[in-house]
């Protein structure tokens, strides 16, 4: 009796086909079947690999970029790649305001950072927008995101850590080498965070040159590791 109750009461929806789920994840299984999940991939910035290579066992598994310039960050994790209907949830919820979709979107992405063993992590760190985004937009969708993944994993999150006190010409019109030089220290640190463990959290990584500037100001705030955990990454 009390487990039918139950279901009625706290029956989810699927946010795709709206079949009633019983399971908090608000996606039903045939739905999650059809996301672009993420497969083998770098373990330093998320870059699908076709194939594992042939690395003795314990050494990271990493793409050529990685290899020959390894990031400031310890891990990244990619919940999906960024293509149909995981650029569906990214796009609603960044700029059509549908709020609802970063439930879903952190639960995806706490499971997938629970299923490749990447949630030894002290804090959640959402990338920040400028004052003046965040005042357009009203909230901030890295932020939403990180809220859910940080409710599901029982990790904090804190998004007061950092700041990016100015605007900076938005990262999708400029090419890689642009990227890099366009958030040159953009971000400021406002905690000391020595002997933590940190996952920076984004809804898109690309060239990850975002998440590895603000990586570098969480190290030099003491940080002991810098992870990047992102709900997509494209194959750039
Ligand atoms: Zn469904
Ligand atoms: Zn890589």
């Amino acid at each position: 009796m009390w487990t039918r109750l139950s279901a009625l009461f706290f029956a989810h929806t699927c946010i795709f086909c709206q079949e009633s789920v019983t399971d908090p994840f608000d996606l039903c299984r045939y739905c999650l079947a059809d996301l672009p999940l993420s497969g083998v991939a770098c373990e330093s910035c998320a870059l699908p690999l076709t194939e594992a290579p042939p690395s003795p066992p314990h050494t990271p598994m990493q793409c050529g970029r990685c290899i020959k310039s390894p990031p400031t960050t310890r891990h990244a994790v990619s919940c999906c790649h960024y293509s149909y209907p995981a650029d569906f949830l990214v796009l609603r919820l960044k700029f059509a305001g549908q709020l609802k979709y970063a439930r879903v979107m952190g639960q995806l992405l706490a499971r997938q950072v629970t299923l490749t063993n990447r949630n030894e992590v002290d804090l959640l760190i959402p990338i920040p927008l400028s004052p003046g985004r965040l005042r357009e937009r009203g909230y901030n969708q890295a932020a939403e995101i990180a809220r859910f993944a940080a409710r599901s994993l029982g990790i904090p999150m804190r998004a007061s850590v950092l700041s990016r006190p100015s605007d900076q010409r938005p990262q999708t019109e400029l090419g890689r080498r642009l990227r890099s030089r366009n958030v040159l220290g953009v971000f400021r640190c406002h905690q000391n965070l020595a002997g933590l463990r940190c996952a920076i959290i984004d809804d898109v990584m690309t060239t990850g040159a975002t998440a590895f500037e603000a990586a570098k100001v969480l190290l030099a705030a003491g940080a002991e590791s810098v992870d990047v955990w992102v709900f997509a990454r494209t194959p750039v």
